[in-house]
Parts: structure tokens; C-alpha cells; sequence
């Protein structure tokens, strides 16, 4: 027989489960990610008519990012990423722990609990702040090398890819990427917690360092720490700064999707780009607009996953805005900064023979909102604006163990 749609709604239960719940969740940070950023790109790779594959999401929405800080009125990542993970506002640099320093419950663990895998990429350090939240508790963000030990010992998330292995390895045991390396000469491993790769190791996870050894790479549990600290170096234009990372995001990315993917509970993975943040930093916007590519071609990878997997929650969003960023006519009598905030540019237009230039406000963050963009189960709650404590919200709502 043929069933109606009407009749499909109220007869199965699946259905209405389906609208609630998905199996899988992936959420895409651009650390530092705001609207001048996204139409940065969105002119740059696509063209005044075109279109962003993060764009593409069905539903569209904005995320004010205030932190609980007796100091900050901007929040930093540590704190907007506490949000998302935990639906509790804090100070900036707490990871996972209230304004008084108590832990709090994390999606990375509703996650493991709901019986799915997890996930974490990032071309910064695998234990900075953003990636963190989602899977430990500590005070201060600065102390990474606690934080991969909590991956190990608390959190055991499946899957860990980006940098910072520094935090990894005890002073004086450089591992695969040598001490004071001649681009960053301040890089050397300073953990205090042992070798943790080694444990890692012990504890069932493949652990690679190269971009062979990650295509080699099988088996349920996967370690791979491809820099000393961020997978870049991180620089104003002419430098020193260089965004090549030995693995791009995007094949990071499809390797986490193809391991994960093996659990039929599903799974939960965070992923990041940090060049957007770290080159906004630096009021760097040929290299701010190259990291864009890089998330942009990650979108692109995790579309095409969704497209084969609709129980999916896809989200992308970013944390804060960075550089308080403008995209603007080239105008050299329309200067808002000196020095590194001078203005940027001219950048080319897809399909076009014009140009726009890039002018920076700040060299810190900034309060405006964040777009967020989300496609699959649940992605219209997404429309509106909103606090950033409700990604948590909605997330721990799709990520509730299935009855
Ligand atoms: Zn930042």
C-alpha cells in the first residue's frame, strides 16, 4: 500500500524520532569566523553572484558570544567554546568549568555515553582551547599537556588529528618534529604529564605523524600530531608566515569521517580551522582568505558525507569574530588603521576582473554576532539569534541517547 504522508507521521515512531535525533553530529568551527570573513571568501572563491558551500546550509542564523568574565566584555575561545560544549557562560580561558572552577558535563562525554564514537580535527594544537572543551575540564587553557592527558585517561575521544605535540612529549624528547625548529625557534616539547604518545599507544590508538602514515592508517582509535604547536605559522604578510600544513583540513577531515563512521550508534566530531583566527590576528588577509579555503573545501567534504548520511547534523559556525574585519572598496583615502591594521589587499573576485580590499579594526577579538549555518536533523532550530550557549542546547538534545 502507499503511505501517505499524513498517515507516516502519526503511524511511526522512527519519524518523529528522526526530527529530534540524528545519529551522527558534525560541528565546524572557524576559530574566529565572522560575517566579513565568510564574504571575504564568499567573493574571493566564489564570485560577487556565487555562493559558499557553508552558505549552502538550509538553515541560517546568528550566535551572540558574551562570556561571564569579571574582566572581558569579548570572550575569547576558551570560554565561547565552553558554551557550545557545555550551555554554561564562564571567564575567558576556563575549559569546561564554571566561573567558581567546577567541571561540568561535556557533549564530547553525552556523546560517549549515548554509546557513539568521537571525534576531534584541528590545524591548531589538538588540546587548544576550542577542541578542548568539548572534551576536559581544567581552570586554565594553558595547560594543554593536562588536557591530552585527560583525552587519555577521561575522555577518550576515537579520533585526534591536527598539532601540538609539544604537549605530547616531555622536555627533552622532541619526537617527530624537532626542537626549536628553525620557523619557530621558540617550539620544544614541554609536557609534564610523560610521553603521552607512548601511553596513547598503550592504549590502542594508532599514532601517525605524516600524511603516508595517515592514509595507512586503519583501526578504531587514531592519534595523529602533525606540528609542534599550530599546523601554520601564524605571522603579518612578508613575516615569516606560512600556511602549509602538512595535512591539509580536508583530508584530516575525510579520515576522521571514514574511521568514525564504522560505529552504528554514530558518532559526534568537532572540527576546526585556527588560521582564520590566528591570520585575523595578525591582520593577515591573504592568509586569513587561504585558511578560508582550506574550511571552505572541508565544508565541502563533510556535504558530501551528509549527502550519503542524511541522519547527519551538520553545523558550521565560529566562535567570535577576530580583527574586527571590513570588506571594503579599494579606497587608499579610506584608511582606518596604521602598522599591521593598515589595510589589505587588493584581492581578486572569482569570475571577475575586480577587486576589494580588507581593513582590520583590531588585532584582538570582537563581540559581534557569528552566522551559524546548519543542514539535517534539527538544523532549523538553528534560525534566529541566539545566546551560544544554545548550540549546546540543541546539540545535547540530538545527541540524547536513542530509546
Ligand atoms: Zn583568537
Amino acid at each position: 500500500m502507499v503511505i501517505s504522508p499524513t498517515m507516516g507521521a502519526s503511524a511511526t515512531a522512527p519519524s518523529a524520532q528522526a526530527r529530534t535525533q540524528a545519529k551522527n553530529v558534525i560541528f565546524i568551527n572557524g576559530d574566529g569566523m565572522g560575517a566579513a570573513a565568510r564574504e571575504a571568501a564568499r567573493l574571493h572563491l566564489a564570485g560577487l553572484d556565487g555562493q559558499l558551500a557553508m552558505d549552502k546550509l538550509a538553515a541560517s542564523g546568528q550566535l551572540t558570544t558574551t562570556p561571564h568574565d569579571p574582566k572581558s566584555v569579548v570572550t575569547d575561545s576558551a570560554a565561547a567554546a565552553t558554551a557550545w560544549a557545555t550551555g554554561e557562560k564562564t571567564y575567558n580561558g576556563a575549559i569546561s568549568v564554571d566561573v567558581d572552577g567546577n567541571p561540568l558535563a561535556t557533549l564530547g562525554q553525552q556523546a560517549k555515553a549515548a554509546g557513539k564514537s568521537t571525534g576531534l580535527v584541528t590545524t591548531a594544537q589538538v588540546t587548544d582551547a576550542s577542541p578542548a572543551a568539548f572534551f576536559a575540564n581544567t581552570a586554565n587553557r594553558s595547560a594543554q599537556d593536562e588536557i591530552a592527558r585527560q583525552y587519555l585517561d577521561v575522555s577518550k575521544p576515537d579520533v585526534i588529528l591536527g598539532g601540538g605535540e609539544d604537549w605530547w612529549l616531555p622536555k627533552g624528547t622532541p619526537g617527530a618534529f624537532q626542537d626549536k625548529p628553525a620557523e619557530d625557534p621558540t617550539e620544544g616539547s614541554l609536557g609534564t604529564k610523560g610521553n603521552l604518545i607512548n601511553k596513547a599507544q598503550r592504549a590502542g590508538y594508532t599514532y601517525v605523524s605524516s600524511a603516508k602514515q595517515l592514509d595507512k592508517a586503519k583501526g578504531g582509535k587514531l592519534l595523529g600530531l602533525f606540528s609542534n604547536e599550530e599546523m601554520f605559522q601564524q605571522r603579518p604578510e612578508g613575516q615569516g608566515d606560512v600556511y602549509s600544513p602538512v595535512v591539509d583540513l580536508a583530508t584530516m577531515t575525510t579520515k576522521a569521517l571514514t574511521t568514525l563512521d564504522k560505529n552504528r550508534k554514530g558518532f559526534f566530531l568537532f572540527v576546526e580551522e585556527e588560521g582564520t583566527d590566528e591570520f585575523a590576528h595578525a591582520n593577515n588577509g591573504a592568509r586569513l582568505l587561504q585558511s578560508m579555503q582550506q574550511l571552505e573545501k572541508t565544508v565541502a567534504v563533510a556535504r558530501a558525507y551528509v549527502a550519503t548520511h542524511p541522519d547527519t547534523l551538520l553545523v558550521v559556525t565560529g566562535d567570535h569574530e577576530t580583527g574586527g574585519l571590513a570588506v571594503e572598496e579599494n579606497d587608499p583615502n579610506d584608511e582606518s588603521g596604521t602598522a599591521i591594521s593598515a589595510e589589505d589587499g587588493p584581492f581578486t573576485i572569482a569570475g571577475s576582473s575586480r577587486t576589494f580590499t580588507l581593513d582590520w579594526t583590531t588585532s584582538g577579538h570582537t563581540s559581534v554576532d557569528v552566522p551559524v549555518t546548519a543542514s539535517g536533523p534539527l538544523s532549523d532550530r538553528f534560525s534566529g539569534k541566539h545566546p551560544n550557549t544554545y548550540v549546546h542546547d540543541v546539540l545535547a538534545q540530538v545527541l540524547a541517547p536513542r530509546r
